[in-house]
């Protein structure tokens, strides 16, 4: 649907700045409503960006309940904010950050980016995962998230040889010897592993097809339990009187108000406008950047959308001697061992169904509807089997669905994994962006959601100023 640019593009233009890369925003709160601060080198008084609804609240809206947006929204809220958060689905955490592989990123995987910078954010971030999340899902839950911890295995058809994969595992053993020592209050590792360490010939043959695997490692890397996260935080926004959950709500686009602050304008069975809302944050992921120019905003960095699927088997106690498995490096697949007996399986070629360009919003379901379901699982299954037999000799407990869903890998570039220069293997000039009070928010990974939804916040409250406590 075609939408004019903003009018006030120019200033928009003006005032677009990388919050991550660069903090602009000075902030020197006065006595309250009048405060001037100094945003991108522009005066502005609080007042113009600060609409309040009747009773005095300042309201927030959010785009996107993924984890970036559900976990904005309960630090906005619980910091006095109104949230309102849109979401297109009925069900909050309903795509990416549900049907993902739940990895707790340590830089294993990101050995094709040998500036190092990928592994050390990802480490930066798992540390503060199960912390983060603590503020929502009880202190007993998060300790039984973590799924076995994964072997990583180097296929014959890698992109980056065993030397080069040893020398980076060594890499981010030192920086995680750093997090070992700080220790987290949920750990975000397995700490009965050592970090990596070398699995010999026979362990190899004994676990793993030596035809197709030329090395393989144990690594102290856990994922957690994606659904049970996303459990967790659906009732925790359900509980909060703060938050305003406005679902099969499609967002169309935001629109400034002449007097300061935006109006928000969804599909619900029909056009609505809600407002005013004092700022705006785009969680939208992969149609994140769609929105962003219909706001007025410029297209950004050219990007694209994958769409993966990932198998899930309850298999019960059968899956309690299974390792939970990443094979490098090129598009091959993950098992996921989870102490629940859900096992999470995807295979690159049989689990990716499609792709989009960034700038394009786009409503997957229609190609859903095309998807051979069956075909994806047995050809899932028997690529993993081939490398690692156990997977071959896994049965679904008699009654219980095997679920085949995913959902959007939104990343920079234009090639896909299997291309050793791809902007895939690095997760570097993400984060928040933004326009004034409009904020834009790419998240990069799941492991990531939680410490980028703080730092959200924080950015929300640099612009706003705390709302005063009712
Ligand atoms: C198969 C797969 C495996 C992955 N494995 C891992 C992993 O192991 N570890 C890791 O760290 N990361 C992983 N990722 C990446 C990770 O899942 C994402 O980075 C993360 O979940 C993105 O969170 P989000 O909240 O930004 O997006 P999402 O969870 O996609 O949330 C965005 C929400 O916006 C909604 N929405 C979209 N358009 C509109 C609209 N116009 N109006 C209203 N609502 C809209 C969507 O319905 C969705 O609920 C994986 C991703 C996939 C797909």
């Amino acid at each position: 649907m075609p939408y004019a640019p903003c009018p006030s593009l120019l200033l928009k233009r003006s005032f677009l700045y990388y919050f991550s890369a660069m903090p602009k925003l000075q902030f020197t709160p006065s006595d309250g409503s009048q405060a001037d601060h100094e945003l991108a080198g522009e005066r502005v008084t609080r007042q113009d960006l600060v609409p309040q609804s009747a009773g005095g609240k300042v309201r927030i809206a959010i785009f996107g309940a993924g984890i970036l947006g559900s976990c904005t929204a309960l630090e906005l809220a619980d910091r006095g904010y109104q949230v309102s958060l849109f979401e297109r689905n009925a069900e909050p955490l309903s795509e990416a950050s549900v049907f993902n592989e739940g990895k707790l990123h340590l830089g294993f995987v990101y050995a094709a980016d040998r500036t190092f910078r990928t592994a050390e954010r990802m480490i930066r971030g798992a540390e503060q995962f199960m912390d983060v999340l603590g503020r929502w899902i009880p202190h007993a839950a998060l300790q039984a998230l973590s799924a076995r911890p994964f072997d990583y295995l180097v296929h014959r058809g890698t992109m980056v040889s065993v030397p080069d994969v040893e020398a980076h595992f060594l890499r981010v053993s030192q920086r995680l010897d750093e997090v070992r020592s700080r220790r987290p209050t949920v750990s975000p590792l397995d700490v009965s592993r050592p970090v990596w360490r070398r699995l010999t010939r026979e362990e190899l043959a004994t676990r793993y097809n030596p035809a197709l695997i030329e090395a393989a490692y144990e690594t102290c890397e856990i994922a957690v339990d994606s659904w049970v996260v996303a459990n967790h935080l659906r009732a925790a926004l359900r509980a909060h009187p703060r938050i305003e959950l406005v679902t099969r709500a499609r967002v169309i686009t935001a629109e400034d108000r002449a007097g300061g602050g935006f109006d928000v304008i969804f599909e619900a069975q029909g056009r609505h406008c809600a407002g005013p809302f004092a700022a705006v944050v785009n969680a939208l992921w992969a149609n994140r950047p769609a929105i962003d120019q219909r706001y007025g905003l410029p297209p950004g960095k050219q990007s694209f959308t994958r769409r993966k699927l990932g198998v899930n088997l309850q298999c019960g106690r059968a899956s309690d001697t299974l390792h939970s498995v990443t094979i490098m490096l090129g598009p091959f697949g993950d098992v996921v061992s989870h102490r629940s007996g859900r096992v999470y399986l995807s295979w690159y070629p049989s689990c990716m169904i499609g792709t989009a360009a960034g700038g394009e919003e786009t409503d997957w379901n229609e190609v859903l509807g095309g998807v051979d379901f069956d075909s994806v699982r047995r050809g899932t299954i028997d690529a993993l089997a081939a490398i690692y037999p156990a997977v071959g000799n896994l049965k679904a407990i008699a009654g219980e669905p095997v679920v085949v869903n995913g959902g959007s890998i939104f990343a920079p570039g234009q090639t896909d994994i299997d291309d050793p220069r791809s902007e895939l293997h690095e997760r570097l000039d993400t984060g928040i962006e933004g326009c004034g009070a409009y904020l834009s928010v790419d998240t990069s990974k799941f492991s990531l959601g939680p410490a980028m939804a703080v730092r959200t916040a924080d950015r929300v409250t640099a612009l706003l100023g705390a709302p005063a406590r009712s």
